[in-house]
């Protein structure tokens, strides 16, 4: 299977006439064919009409049907093979290993959310029954669920091509929560995009579902993109990427009519905090770790740790010789297109001539010119404070150490930190009493706290939160990873006094899909949940 230029609008496969876009090879930035027509508003505007069509049977479609739905999108990816893997693997010059584990996580994203579609909770069903017999009053019967809140644009993520792309969780979650799908294809890997966009429309077609559920749209410009947040039949949008690109898609949505949200995940730099007993038993270990995680993926990571604070003395030195030993042994690495790479080159080059930081380590010299060397740098708390500029996320492996005077000033320094994805805490039994002073500021300031590991590697679970506070992502109320995920794209609607035969099956007295149900405050555990639950 090898991509063919065109846009998937429904079930159609269509030339696009608006420009073209190439893919280029990220290690030797050589274009790759074939082109990829860009899309027309005429073409935009028929997505949106086929999503909009198709939004009212594809959100009533049984928990079954939606469930088998996601798990032949799943089979249909992994249907691709090594075309796909090699394919994305010159679009982003990610190796073979991390692309094959990164489709292992997409394909069990679409599984969990089938479980997650079967298992029914997300619909969240109350019933309060009428009591017509209530004085002063009578009540009325009263029912709730939640429905998907209509057509979702997602903007694919350079940094995950599979996992936060095409198929993708912002994908995942809004066709679980009942949504129709438009995906604004990202430029740096339309080959893939075309692939996987491909299984997912045979999989809208195999699965009898209306070819709105899904379309796909390569965009020469902006005007594609900016287009479908504006575009009245859409009703909420994913996006992963710059700062300035999810704040410019936050303004479009606001400005609407009807303004709809996007939930964006943009820029981090994810302190990590070395609390002192840690760092005096095992400087050198956490040093290791820290550079693993660093320079994993050439530092392409939102999750990156990108900003160390510690108590200045031996021990910090400790850590920063070690770590700058480790980042010199650090091969370059390609990074995912020229425009990523020159931004971090320029960041780069604007930190190492910064007055205020000094430069202690650089990896391994690039040797083709797609490649990037690691970067260590060292600062003073009060630097830190005076100069906003060094918060700015450098995505890319670059971290700054801070030099703080003591735990106080480390506790003040979170505080002027904007909000961010994750906190990681290095610490050791005798750190807790401090550790413990730090969560209530952490915890405003951060989505996920952890505790001596590093928040690259992102489990996709039940109890995960991928979120933050701005500029983080744009509502640090919700989570990109994780089952939680669907939320996002969820509205509830009540029902007062419909008659059974108009109510959704979901609110029906039978129950016809055994749901997990709030009746009159008090939980009623549906199929699912006795079936994992033998013993409640
Ligand atoms: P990006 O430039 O923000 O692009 C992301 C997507 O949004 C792309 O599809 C892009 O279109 C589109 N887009 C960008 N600006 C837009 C605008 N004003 N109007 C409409 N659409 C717009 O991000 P990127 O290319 O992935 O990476 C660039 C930088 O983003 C990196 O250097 C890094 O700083 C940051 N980044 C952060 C994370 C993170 O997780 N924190 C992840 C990835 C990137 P095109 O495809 O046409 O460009």
């Amino acid at each position: 299977m090898l991509p063919t230029g065109k846009l998937l609008i429904g079930g159609q496969a269509v030339d696009g006439s608006n420009g073209v876009i190439r893919a280029i090879n990220a290690s030797t930035g050589a274009v790759v064919e074939p082109g990829f027509g860009g899309a027309t508003l005429a073409d935009l505007d028929r997505a949106c009409s086929l999503a909009w069509s198709a939004f009212d049977f594809y959100r009533e479609t049984s928990p079954e049907k939606r469930a088998q739905f996601l798990e032949t999108i799943a089979n249909y990816i992994l249907d691709i093979g090594d075309p796909l893997i090699e394919r994305c693997m010159i679009e982003t010059g990610l190796p073979q290993g991390r692309l094959l584990g990164e489709r292992g996580r997409t394909i069990g994203q679409l599984r969990m959310f089938a479980d997650v579609v079967r298992n029914g909770d997300y619909i969240g069903a109350r019933i309060d029954p009428a009591q017509p017999e209530r004085k002063p009053l009578p009540r009325a019967d009263l029912r709730l669920r939640h429905i998907g809140v209509g057509p979702v644009a997602v903007f694919g993520a350079s940094n995950f091509p599979l996992a936060f792309s095409v198929a993708g969780g912002d994908t995942a979650s809004a066709l679980a929560a009942g949504c129709p799908v438009i995906v604004k294809v990202h430029s740096a890997h339309p080959g893939t995009s075309e692939l996987v966009g491909r299984a997912v429309q045979r999989a809208v077609q195999d699965c009898g579902l209306p070819e709105g559920t899904f379309s796909l749209l390569f965009d020469s410009g902006r005007e594609i993109g900016q287009g479908l947040v504006k575009d009245h039949r859409i009703k909420a949008a994913g996006f992963t990427g710059s700062r300035g690109g999810g704040t410019a898609l936050m303004k479009l949505a606001a400005a609407r009519p009807e303004p709809i949200p996007v939930y964006a995940e943009m820029s981090s730099i994810n302190p990590v905090l070395l609390f002192p007993g840690a760092l005096k038993n095992r400087a050198e270990g956490v040093a290791s770790m820290f550079v693993q995680s660093l320079a994993l993926g050439a530092g392409q990571f939102c999750t990156n740790p990108g900003l160390v604070l510690g108590v200045d003395g031996p021990d910090l030195d400790r850590f920063i010789a070690a770590a700058s030993v480790a980042l010199g042994e650090t091969p370059a690495q390609t990074m995912l297109t020229p425009g990523i790479h020159k931004v971090y080159k320029d960041s780069i080059e604007r930190t190492v001539s910064h007055p205020e930081v000094k430069t202690v380590a650089r990896g391994v010299e690039p040797e083709t010119p797609g490649q990037a060397r690691a970067a260590l740098f060292v600062t003073t708390a009060e630097a830190f404070r005076n100069h906003p500029d060094l918060q700015e996320e450098i995505f890319g492996a670059s971290s700054l150490v801070v030099r703080c005077p003591d735990l106080t000033s480390v506790l003040d320094l979170i505080e002027t930190l904007e909000g961010q994805l994750t906190a990681a805490l290095h610490l050791d039994d005798s750190d807790h009493d401090e550790a413990r002073r730090f969560l209530p500021a952490l915890e405003r300031r951060v989505g996920r706290i952890l505790v001596n590991g590093f928040g690259t590697g992102v489990e996709v679970g039940h109890a995960m939160v991928h979120g933050g506070p701005f500029p983080s992502t744009a509502d640090g109320r919700s989570t990109s990873v994780g089952s939680l995920a669907i939320e996002r794209f969820l509205r509830p609607v009540s029902y007062q006094d419909l008659p059974e035969a108009l109510l959704p099956d979901a609110l029906k007295s039978a129950n016809p899909f055994g749901l997990t149900r709030r009746i009159d405050g008090k939980l009623q555990l549906g199929i699912a949940v006795a079936r994992e639950n033998p013993g409640l």
